[in-house]
């Protein structure tokens, strides 16, 4: 490998899991420290070529876990993700030393209540913030004072990688609601879930947690039609401090 190495770490991949053929997580040994806030999200790189390609991808593990998670989607003509897609536990790949990005649990403002909106691996910094508060809560440095709600919106119920885990966690713990919702239930009759995209039920969920402006802040992560959608419904719900909503768009839809 050819790069710096002030830079970049040279992580291993120690495990891959694959919940649909386009979609996978892989936990990595970095190879050093790598101190992050859960909502972050690290930049991950392959060389080839002679030349080295890099996309950022949001952290879904939480900072006490001793690896480092992603989800992914593969993105068939894409030029990093089909080249992620065949690493193997023992494979290597580059991550910068740095972590970044400001979609972090807002404790500042004031509002209690959060929020969260994401579609398919969108949901990978939601489940870092739950991770890391489940933690906290049960070690007794989160008194449960602050209540996440989360939407997590996929075309087919098995674009859900976490799934399981966050339903044991909305079984779990007091502050912490899960709903995933399906927009093509008609090919899946034994769907019991929630139907339609997330940005459709947004409304309908906010209205029935009892979430305005007042008093919570929103997170929305992923496809660019969903947090132009959500912002919009949003902004008619009251939400016109800038503050009040958060963003990480995944990417820019090709004109
Ligand atoms: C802050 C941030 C965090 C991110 N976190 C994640 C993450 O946790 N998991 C993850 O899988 N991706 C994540 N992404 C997207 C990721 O950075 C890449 O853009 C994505 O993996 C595609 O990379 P690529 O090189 O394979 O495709 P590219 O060569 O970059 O893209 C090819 C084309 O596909 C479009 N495109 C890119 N991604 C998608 C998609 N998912 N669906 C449809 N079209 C797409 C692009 O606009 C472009 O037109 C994140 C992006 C940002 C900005």
């Amino acid at each position: 490998m050819t790069v710096g190495d002030e830079k970049f770490y040279r992580a291993r991949v120690t495990k891959r899991v694959e919940f649909a053929p386009d979609l996978w997580m892989i936990r990595i040994q970095p190879g050093g420290e790598f101190k992050f806030v859960p909502g972050q999200y690290a930049t991950l790189g392959v060389e080839h070529d002679g030349k080295r390609t890099e996309r950022p991808y949001s952290i879904a593990s939480a900072p006490f876990e001793n690896e480092i998670e992603f989800f992914f989607e593969l993105v068939p003509e894409g030029a990093l993700t089909p080249r992620l897609y065949k690493l193997q536990p023992g494979d290597e790949l580059l991550m910068r030393r740095i972590p970044k990005g400001k979609f972090t649990l807002d404790t500042e403002s004031g509002r209690k209540h959060h929020l969260l909106v994401s579609t398919v691996t969108g949901v990978a910094p939601f489940v870092s913030f739950v991770r890391t508060l489940s933690r906290d809560w049960k070690e007794g440095r989160f008194d449960g004072s602050h209540q996440l709600y989360l939407l997590n919106g996929a075309s087919r119920p098995w674009e859900f990688g976490y799934k399981e885990e966050l339903n044991r966690f909305d079984a779990e713990l007091p502050w912490f609601k899960y709903v995933p919702t399906v927009s093509r239930p008609w090919d899946h009759a034994d769907w019991p879930g929630e139907i339609g995209r997330a940005d459709d039920v947004l409304r309908k969920y906010a209205d029935h947690w009892e979430l305005d402006a007042t008093n919570t802040t929103a997170y929305l992560c992923g496809h660019p039609d969903m947090i132009a959608n959500s912002k919009a419904i949003l902004k008619r719900r009251g939400f016109v401090d800038r503050t009040a909503i958060k963003e990480e768009i995944y990417w820019i839809p090709a004109k």
